[in-house]
Formats: C-alpha cells, structure tokens, sequence
C-alpha cells in the first residue's frame, strides 16, 4: 500500500488507517480482533475520541503491539478548556494504554465561540502545547465540520494536522482546504470518505479521495472483512474505472439536494428536534445499527410545525420540512422490522 507523510510531522504511514466510531458497536475483545487483523495486515494508524467511547478498545491491543509495530495513535476531544482538555488527555493516555499519543486534536471546533475558547488564554490549545512540552504528546491537529474555521486554524501555524470531511459527494476540501494545508505543509487526515455511510462501495470511494493530495484516511470498520476489502482495493490499482465514474454519478444523482452533513447547524429548532440525527438516520444506522434513541427522535420530528426556521441556517440548502416526515415514516418502517416498535 502506498504510503505518506503527514504534512510537517514527517510520520509516514500506509495511507488507510483504522477510524474508531464504528468500533462502538462491538465489545471490547470483538473490536481487539479486528485492530489486531488491521495491524496484520500493515495498518499502522488509528484515529480515535474520548466521544466514541472506543479508546479502552484500542488500548488492549496498544499494550501489546504499539511499539512492536510502530503503531501512529492518534485521539481528540472536545474540551474547550485547558483546564478539561488536560483531564481528557490523561484519561486517553490511560484508556489506550500509552505514555505517548502522536496527535491530539481539538475536536469537532464546529462554531465561532467554540473556536475562540479553544485558541484563548485558558483555552484548550494551551493544554495540549503545555502536553507537547511535557512529551506527552508529540503533534497537535484541529478538527471541523466548518471550512472557515479549519482555514483560521490553518493560519495561525499552530496546528500539525488538520481533520476535513471529503469524499465524492461532499468535496468542497479540494478547493477550499486542500491547498492552504499543501502550501503551509499541514498534514490531512480525511474524514467520511464513504461519507458517513451513505457511499456503500469502498472502492470507488477510496479511488475517488486517492486523487488527491491527502495524508491519511482513517476508516472505521468494525468487522474483520471490511478490513480486508478496504485493504484490498487500497493496494489494487488506484485508477478510476469506468463502473466507478457510473457508480459516482449515479450515487451523487440520489442524494442531490438532499445529503446531509450532520453538522448541525441548522439547530437548535424551537421544538427541540434533533433534526441532523433525524435527517441523516440512513447513514447513522447503516454505520451504526439500530439505536433506541432514534425513534425518540423521530417522535419529536413529527411535531414540526414547519416554522421553516433552520432552512435558512442550513448552508446546503437543504428542504428540511419536506425532507423531515419522509425520514420518520423511515424511521417507523424501520424499528417495526427490528421489532421495536410497541
Ligand atoms: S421547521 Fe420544524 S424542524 Fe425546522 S425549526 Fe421549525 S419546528 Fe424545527
Ligand atoms: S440539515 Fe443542513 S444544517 Fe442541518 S445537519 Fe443537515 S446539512 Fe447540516
């Protein structure tokens, strides 16, 4: 398999790595057999969060094969404070099990505050260049669902990598992100390559984001054949087919003007509806399964009342009130074939 340098930290890595949120569906010793295939078969990266629950996963096989296989480790969380990040990090050390994590990224920075607390005097980024000098953690990556705030990152030089959505049906990276990390030699770990589930072809997902200029891709898997299928089309040829041009088109076809990104930020509505989980349910539970929650959800979405007041707050348009009653009926239909309906 190919591999490459992330940016400025010159850690050079196979370009697939492990990504921990499907890892949430499994058990611990499940979820350890499947790392372990992964390292196997010349994996050497994984990106995790304290939000997934899935460090004390990776942790059992990390004990074990870190340094024997040069195992790259790297997590994030949310923390906006110093204060919380440091407590976050210290927990991560503990649940995976090192005494050294390569990148800790501020996670999910998805709004204006949320950025200003994080590069403040108390703010979170303090924590982990207080961390990096202590050599508890060697480089540190910002992450986002917002190209501006990836793009303000970027340009204070204060972060080492940097964590953007891309794949075929979402690729504004390529124009708006791709080239100020290139030029400032930020490393690119790519998020929702498959976007979020949606895609359901490995291959001409990993082809498609191959094209360009990127570090890593960390894809979460939870089963050790799609270990093998993804790792098996990474170390084919890496050329578009024509069948994969199809499938793109076709794929894009369907879900134009209504994929959503699950960013969020067309929240909070009036009626507490949990519109990002709702709206993009089919992803969520191809990806994760059948969660208890989703029908709670889709109880309070069938109360919009249509004010129409987060269409304007979404910035791909998206019809959300005509979007909304197809995706509980969906809902319904789904939890009476898993048995949960009442
Ligand atoms: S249109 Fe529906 S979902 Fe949107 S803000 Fe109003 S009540 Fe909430
Ligand atoms: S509906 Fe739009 S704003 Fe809301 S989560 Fe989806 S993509 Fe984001």
């Amino acid at each position: 398999m190919e591999t490459r340098k992330i940016g400025r930290t010159n850690i050079e890595v196979p370009v697939l790595g492990l990504g921990g949120i499907p890892l949430m569906q499994v058990s611990v010793e499940e979820g350890a057999k499947v790392i372990d295939a992964a390292f196997d078969k010349g994996i050497t990266f994984i990106d995790t969060a304290r939000g997934y629950g899935t460090e004390p996963t990776f942790g059992e096989v990390l004990k074990r094969r870190r340094d024997k296989d040069g195992i790259i480790v790297a997590t994030k969380s949310p923390a906006k404070t110093a204060d919380k990040m440091r407590e976050e990090l210290e927990t991560s050390l503990k649940e995976l099990q090192v005494n050294m994590i390569d990148i800790y990224q501020c996670h999910a920075v998805n709004n204006d505050d949320a950025y200003a607390q994080v590069m403040g005097p108390d703010g979170a980024l303090k924590a982990l260049q207080k961390a990096r000098d202590e050599g508890l953690i060697r480089f540190i990556g910002l992450t986002s669902h917002r190209y501006n705030i990836l793009v303000e990152g970027m340009k204070t030089d204060e972060f080492d990598t940097i964590m953007v959505q891309h794949s075929f049906i979402d690729y504004e990276a390529e124009t708006k992100i791709f080239p100020i990390a290139n030029e400032r030699n930020i490393g690119i770990l790519l998020m929702k390559a498959m976007a979020g589930g949606v895609i359901d072809q490995p291959g001409p997902a990993l082809r498609y984001v191959m094209q360009f200029p990127i570090s890593v891709i960390p894809v979460g898997m939870y089963k050790v054949e799609e270990v093998e299928q993804n790792i098996a089309v990474m170390e084919g040829d890496l050329t578009l087919t024509d069948e994969d041009t199809a499938y793109i088109e076709q794929t894009k076809k369907e879900n134009e003007g209504e994929f959503c990104r699950r960013c969020g930020y067309c929240m909070p509505c009036p009626e507490k509806i949990t519109i990002s989980m709702v709206m993009s349910f089919e992803s969520v539970y191809k990806r994760l399964g059948w969660k208890d929650n989703f029908l709670q959800w889709a109880e309070r979405a069938a109360e919009c009342k249509e004010c129409g007041e987060c269409e304007p707050k979404c910035p791909y348009e998206l019809p959300i009130r005509e979007m909304l009653p197809k995706r509980v009926e969906l809902i319904r239909d789904v939890a009476q074939k898993e048995g949960k309906l009442p």
